[in-house]
């Protein structure tokens, strides 16, 4: 794994926006952002998981943490306002916004797929993560160094038997990565990535692979190092980089 020191306040003063932060590697981010100083808006759809994560940073962290549950499926135009036009009340200004949720689905084969999974992986893999970063651009174009990371997967790079909607909408998001990379170049300081974790211990990765042991795969924690340093100033020069956490060499992207 990259092995990447980054100091206790790598992230202070910035104002960092997690989805899907109540669990696996959402959780693990927030929490580390967190410990790196900075404030973090816990976004996610189970409250009470949200409230867990705000409880650890509560009394861990100096910084306060924000819970605005934000279910990707259900959620209209109008929420993503009331998000936006929310956090302008107490942070104008945000650092980071890092889509982590997704949904898996089933694995079929097409002709098999479910329509309604499929409608909803777009809704939340694809849709939200449009919504979203349509709803904060206004407030990550006011940082001096905004990051805008997505989170990729190997068979949203490569196409894959039975895995669907997951694999298209994974694609997708490696597509509106690059089209923000490209239209944000040259008239913003904001930094757009994808970043595939690769096999995760997480719940996600124990629906997809029943049979597979858990501890033959890293944990959320473990990816940390390179997550902070997406998030923080020594990835200045990666833009529009499609990007693995378990191979990470900033050097050789
Ligand atoms: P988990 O299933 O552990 O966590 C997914 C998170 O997304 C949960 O917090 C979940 O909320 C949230 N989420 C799901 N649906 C919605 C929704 N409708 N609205 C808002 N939030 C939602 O997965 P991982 O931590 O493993 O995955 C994190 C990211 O990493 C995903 O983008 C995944 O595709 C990607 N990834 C993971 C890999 C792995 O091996 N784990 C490999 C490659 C990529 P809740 O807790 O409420 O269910």
């Amino acid at each position: 794994m990259f092995d990447y020191q980054p100091s206790k306040d790598l992230l202070a003063g910035k104002t960092l926006l997690i989805t899907g932060a109540g669990d696996g590697i959402g959780k693990a981010a927030a929490i580390s952002f967190c410990r790196h100083g900075a404030n973090v808006i816990l976004t996610g759809r189970t409250q009470s998981k949200l409230e867990q994560v705000y409880d650890q940073l509560e009394k861990e962290c100096p910084q306060q943490a924000i819970i605005h549950p934000l279910d990707l499926l259900s959620a209209n135009e109008n929420d993503f306002q009331v998000l936006a036009t929310s956090l302008n009340e107490q942070y104008p200004c945000l650092d980071g916004l890092l889509h982590n949720a997704a949904l898996l689905g089933p694995r079929s084969p097409i002709e098999h797929y479910p329509d309604n999974d499929w409608h909803d992986l777009f809704q939340v893999n694809v849709n939200g993560a449009f919504s979203l970063t349509k709803a904060l651009l206004p407030a990550l174009t006011k940082s001096s160094s905004a990051r805008l990371l997505f989170t990729a997967s190997t068979v949203g790079r490569s196409g894959r038997a039975y895995w669907g909607a997951y694999s298209v909408t994974k694609f997708a998001v490696e597509g509106l990565m690059q089209v923000l990379a490209d239209e944000l170049a040259n008239t913003t300081s904001i930094r757009v990535n994808s970043l595939n974790p690769g096999g995760t211990r997480t719940q996600m990765r124990r629906a997809a692979f029943p049979a597979e042991d858990p501890a033959t795969k890293p944990t959320p924690e473990s990816l940390m190092p390179v997550y902070l340093y997406m998030m923080g100033p020594d990835s200045i020069n990666l833009h529009g980089q499609s990007l693995n956490v378990q191979k990470f060499n900033p050097c050789q992207e």
